[in-house]
């Protein structure tokens, strides 16, 4: 415990802001596995004071941790995990080179929405506007309100039975980095409308509420300025000159009681209060509309291949985890079914490490919606959040069935 303290007292010494704009060049990828608890809280404890890029969060003991050091930070990143008896393994050994060649193609065939590449907000929201107006007995869309930013941000309905139907709200792109989860959001929309004769029970039985970018300022920001920003772009602490929160710890649910930090300048920082972040209030308030109705809820994250379920907060389990792990497996089997990928089904049950402030946490805490799930899509940490525009379609395709099976689920069971 004592060697932990001075471990921290000297990292905390050296932290500093993270740059909005870090130099890539010479950048790497680290892997840590902890084998020890304290290891694991040390790495949660590195996290939570801002200055390295986590790309998967400290889980559990045996559960691997990507950290992204510039080359600036790397000697130090090193010697501080050596020091703690962990030995890195270099995951990804050029950022700048990977990034370089997912940069998605910018030509005039590409402002078309398709699933061969990653799309901007603009022509993700004038699709959903097109598929809205071409498949009017299907889908519907509606403006929901502005981000902070002034981007609109649309939901789209599918469904052709009552309104009061049982439903399933899905979304997608919470953290501005993960482009994977747009694109399969969006690739899984469009199975749904264009494809929708092949559905036509599923459809007639429940409503699909969809937003497939629900934190458009960071994402927008991940395509003109940094690919790999992962929090919103409000102004919470112009003293720092440090912008945006953590919109996933951003949720009225146990709020920064733990797994977040109040370091406006981290990546996991909550956020001033509980849902200061105008987009999150929008998602909350289309959730909450529907709350009576709403008897699953999916968002959409990467990486790490992980069908999750609350609770987040704390690592007890919710009294009805059985239901829930029991709908995850058969989403899980008919997803690795598709392309032979592995998902682990995660829980709290072997996780000591909790993070309060989570939209699921919030969708079965505070809304009801009892199958409440947090997603994470391809890859392990290969690619990360760089996964190559060729794997969004088996990701989609893969996803697809895994979600169906949760949309067959919930219409045979809440199904009038
Ligand atoms: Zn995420």
């Amino acid at each position: 415990m004592r060697l932990l303290v001075v471990l921290l007292s000297v990292l905390l010494v050296v932290s500093g802001r993270p740059d909005p704009r870090p130099n890539l060049h010479g950048a790497q990828v680290l892997r840590v596995v902890p084998d020890a608890s304290w290891q694991l809280h040390y790495l949660m404890a590195l996290q939570m004071q801002g200055h390295y890029d986590f790309w998967t969060e400290p889980r559990a003991v045996g559960k691997p941790v990507d950290i992204m050091g510039t080359a600036f930070q790397l000697p130090a990143l090193h010697a501080a995990l050596t020091q703690l008896d962990l030995t890195p393994t270099v995951l990804i050994s050029n950022v700048a080179d990977l990034l370089a060649k997912s940069t998605p193609r910018n030509t005039e065939a590409n402002r078309q929405m398709n699933w061969d590449d990653y799309q901007e907000y603009d022509v993700i929201q004038e699709w959903l506007e097109s598929l809205a107006s071409e498949y009017p007995s299907v889908c519907r869309v509606e403006d929901i309100g502005t981000s902070y930013e002034g981007r609109t941000l649309k939901l789209l309905t599918i469904g052709t039975g009552a309104e009061d139907n049982p439903g399933i709200f899905i979304d997608g792109g919470i953290h501005a980095r993960e482009w994977i989860s747009p694109a399969t959001v969006t690739y899984m929309i469009n199975q749904l409308v264009t494809n929708s004769e092949m559905y036509s029970e599923l459809l007639s039985t429940i409503n699909f509420y969809i937003m497939p970018s629900i934190n458009p300022d960071g994402y927008a920001y991940t395509w003109s300025d940094d690919r790999l920003w992962r929090k919103t772009r409000s102004e919470t602490d112009s003293s720092l000159g440090c912008k945006g929160a953590d919109p996933n710890r951003n949720w009225g649910f146990h709020w920064n009681e733990v797994g977040a930090s109040s370091n406006p300048c981290s990546d996991i920082y909550a956020g001033p209060s509980p849902f200061s972040e105008v987009e999150m209030q929008l998602v909350r308030d289309e959730i909450s509309k529907r709350a009576s109705t709403l008897k699953a809820y999916l968002t959409f994250h990467s990486y790490s291949q992980l069908w999750m379920y609350p609770w987040g907060w704390t690592s007890d389990l919710p009294d009805d985890w059985k239901d829930l792990d029991d709908l995850a497996q058969t989403a899980v089997d008919a997803l690795t079914a598709v392309h032979g990928t592995q998902y682990e089904i995660g829980s709290s049950t072997n996780t000591i490490y909790a993070a309060a402030g989570g939209s699921d946490d919030w969708a079965k805490g505070v809304a009801g919606v009892k199958y409440s799930y947090t997603i994470e899509l391809r890859d392990t940490g290969l690619f990360g959040f760089l996964l190559p525009p060729s794997l969004i379609i088996p990701t989609g395709e893969e996803t697809f069935e895994g979600v169906k099976e949760v949309g067959y689920f919930i219409a045979r069971t809440y199904g009038k």
